[in-house]
């Protein structure tokens, strides 16, 4: 289970669907078109041992469909393993929209896709992603109540940011815990790259802990405001990875952690809220830690979303949520053990950790 496939039936081209689902062992792909609203996506379940399958739609100009089709794949996956790991009772799913989000998007479009949602029965829960808004899922739900991530005044649970960042602020503790013997971040100084809904929040609790904080955004406004607000130092540009750092906190974009990077950053600990962090998990995993850098893997400490977006499927509140962010604490310990103690990169811990999961309670679950 959740292993790579290694007995692809010979039946099946490299390149079809069905080839291609076997490779990450997905359970289900549904394909959906209609030419009245010019709808054309793809909804991937990858995994329901735990629960129901809980991921965002994304709407995005592919190139083609094979691009979107792995695109899905890719992301529903992921989604397995952060449920799996943050002990959360869902599986892993994703959807993709084939198209221009500033201009083929409609309220049938987007209707027409909820009816889509809806045909899978609660097996697959849909949210927010790149490219849809608030209102396109006020549309969606018209239609299914498999929808998750909704704004407050329509009952939902918001803005699921400032979780994600508490979680990203308890994963950054249990590196330097692990790393110093105590969690205090008490003058040490971190580099956030990207001050926007997440990073900005990871300021104020760094602030707040009397840290020494830099601060780089694209956004030149946006930098300057929290660099005032919070007596903060700006760092422009590329020179982030060049800044004299314990902590190295990406919270704008993936992939910061590469070739190139590595050979510059002089940080201890990288705990940050972007997601893919490792330009390529299997290189620069391996790379960060003989480099002697304790990285939070992003999947777990990123979670606080997820665990938002799950207190509308569970009915619990902001309080419960952030209560169980702070566990993110003691699993991003528990990965940073079994990571020394296994001589084994960090992602990789965490990866066997949420394999370990859904095997052990697919087994509580096969009397029914
Ligand atoms: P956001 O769009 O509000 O903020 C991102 C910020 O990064 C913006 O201010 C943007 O100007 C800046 N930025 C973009 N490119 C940059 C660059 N090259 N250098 C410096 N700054 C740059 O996004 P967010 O909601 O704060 O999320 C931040 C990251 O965390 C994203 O990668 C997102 O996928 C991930 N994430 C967010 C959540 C959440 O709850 N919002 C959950 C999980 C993961």
């Amino acid at each position: 289970m959740l292993k790579v496939s290694e007995n692809k039936t010979t039946l099946l081209s490299e390149n079809s669907v069905i080839a291609q689902m076997s490779t990450f062992d997905h359970e289900q792909v549904l394909f959906c078109q209609d030419n009245a609203t010019g709808l054309k996506a793809i909804i991937a379940v990858h995994n329901t041992v735990l629960g129901p399958a809980l991921g965002g739609t994304r709407m995005w100009k592919y190139n083609n469909e094979m691009e979107a089709l792995n695109d899905v794949l890719r992301l529903s996956r992921g989604m397995t393993y952060k449920a799996a790991i943050t002990g959360l009772n869902l599986g892993g799913g994703k959807a993709v929209i084939i198209g221009d989000s500033y201009t083929q998007k409609s309220e049938a479009l987007m209707r027409r896709f909820g009816k889509f949602v809806e045909s899978l029965g609660g097996k697959y829960i849909t949210a927010e992603d790149v490219g849809i808004s608030t209102k396109d899922m006020e549309y969606v739900k018209m239609e299914t109540d498999y929808v998750s991530g909704l704004p407050v005044s329509l009952g939902g649970s918001g803005d699921p940011s400032p979780v994600t960042a508490f979680g990203v602020y308890m994963g950054m503790k249990a590196a330097a815990k692990e790393l110093t013997g105590s969690d205090s971040l008490t003058g040490k100084k971190v580099m956030v790259q990207g001050v926007g809904h997440v990073g900005q929040v990871l300021v104020d609790y760094l602030a707040k802990e009397n840290a020494k904080v830099f601060v780089a955004d694209i956004n030149e406004l946006r930098v300057k405001e929290v660099a005032e607000k919070y007596k903060a130092t700006v760092i422009n540009g590329d020179d982030v990875f060049d800044v004299d750092m314990d902590i190295y906190a990406p919270c704008a974009l993936g992939a910061t952690i590469n070739d190139n990077t590595l050979t510059r950053l002089k940080c201890s600990i990288i705990a940050g809220a972007a997601n893919n962090q490792l330009a390529d998990e299997k290189v620069h995993g391996v790379k960060v830690m003989d480099k002697g850098i304790i990285y939070a893997p992003d999947f777990l400490i990123n979670a606080g979303g997820l665990i938002n977006v799950n207190s509308e499927v569970e009915g619990y509140g902001r309080e419960r949520s952030m209560e169980m962010a702070s566990n993110i604490y003691n699993t991003t310990l528990d990965i940073i053990k079994k990571s020394k103690s296994e001589n084994i990169p960090t992602y990789l811990a965490a990866n066997q950790m949420a394999e370990n999961r859904i095997e052990a309670i697919g087994k509580v679950k096969l009397p029914y």
